[in-house]
């Protein structure tokens, strides 16, 4: 169907603002320490169009950590410098059905980090962007996250701090990766530059605008900057698609038939090709890690404006 007109989206959002607003369930995240600090209150909700119109409803500009949000994004911008086969092959695509941080899934694959969804292939992602040292790749990162935004985007030195010091897990996953041959760059460095990329401030406008950028082809909406090529924006969605949403990725392809992902921090960014990108921001979060308001105010808007990517009309 066709992009559904401005004042049909202002309405679409903040209805599905107000109904997401009465639901209290999901716990704050809080095993990197400092996400249990973050409001359980807050909420907003933003959706960019794909002609640079913005829709917004409760705290759109309060900022918070990307988390795995990154992951998506970084992906993009690997797929870009090194290709559809290329990745594919050294970092996956399928989903692992087990838990995002998982070591077990790592082990059932022989070493394979399996998608780039998880922190396994997160990790081998990360270690493939372009650049010699750390500080090359997390400024390629900082740079491509940045354009994606629209905007200069910055580290939140709290979090990177905060899961510096708490992030035993992922150095773990890394050395397991490394131990098989999986690792393309020095497994301490490279848990040190995805920290970083998981610590980059953002807030639910911005996540918008970075989905919507997915949603047109890499052209982000806003600046009009190629940020990456059309086919990229094709085989990101298509990983979200099967992962984006950790445990529950199929459920949530069911109810809201639309790319997404989602972090610990309560984000979540949700993209209708060729449309819009949807951005929420709501700290607690159901069992597999999802934001619990941002999943039911993105179902209300999927349905309200016919976003299902498999509905017939
Ligand atoms: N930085 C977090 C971690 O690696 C991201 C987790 C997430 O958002 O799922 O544990």
């Amino acid at each position: 169907g066709p992009v559904p007109g401005d004042a049909l989206i202002d309405t679409a959002v903040h209805d599905a603002y107000r109904r997401a607003l009465t639901h209290r369930e999901g716990v704050v995240a809080d095993y990197i320490p400092i996400l249990g600090a973050a409001d359980p209150e807050a909420f907003g909700l933003c959706v960019a169009d794909v002609d640079g119109g913005l829709h917004e409803a409760g705290q759109t500009r309060t900022a918070f950590s990307i988390q795995s949000i990154s992951k998506a994004f970084v992906y993009a911008l690997l797929c870009e410098g090194v290709g559809h086969h290329e990745v594919r092959e050294l970092v996956g695509v399928d989903n692992t059905g087990l838990a995002f941080n998982s070591v077990v899934a790592i082990e059932q694959a022989g070493g394979h980090p399996r998608n780039p969804m998880v922190n396994a292939g997160a990790l081998a992602t990360t270690a493939l962007i372009p650049g010699a040292t750390a500080e090359r790749k997390w400024q390629f990162i900082l740079d491509g996250l940045s354009r994606f935004a629209g905007r200069e985007l910055e580290i939140d030195d709290e979090v990177y701090r905060s899961e510096s010091e708490t992030n035993h897990r992922n150095r773990a996953i890394a050395q397991l990766l490394h131990s098989y041959g999986r690792m393309r760059f020095d497994p301490a460095e490279t848990v040190d530059v995805y920290t970083r990329q998981c610590s980059v401030r953002v807030d639910a406008r911005n996540l918008a605008v970075m989905g919507a950028t997915l949603a047109d082809g890499g052209v982000n909406p806003v600046t009009r900057d190629q940020v990456v090529s059309a086919d990229v924006c094709r085989d990101t969605l298509a990983v979200l698609a099967a992962s984006g949403l950790y445990e529950r990725s199929g459920e949530w392809l069911f109810e809201i038939g639309l790319p997404g992902k989602s972090g610990v921090a309560g984000g979540l960014v949700t993209i209708a090709p060729g449309k819009a990108g949807i951005g929420t921001y709501a700290p607690p979060l159901d069992a597999a890690g999802n934001s619990v308001r941002g999943q039911i105010a993105t179902a209300n808007l999927s349905r309200t404006l016919g976003l299902n990517v498999f509905a017939s009309s």
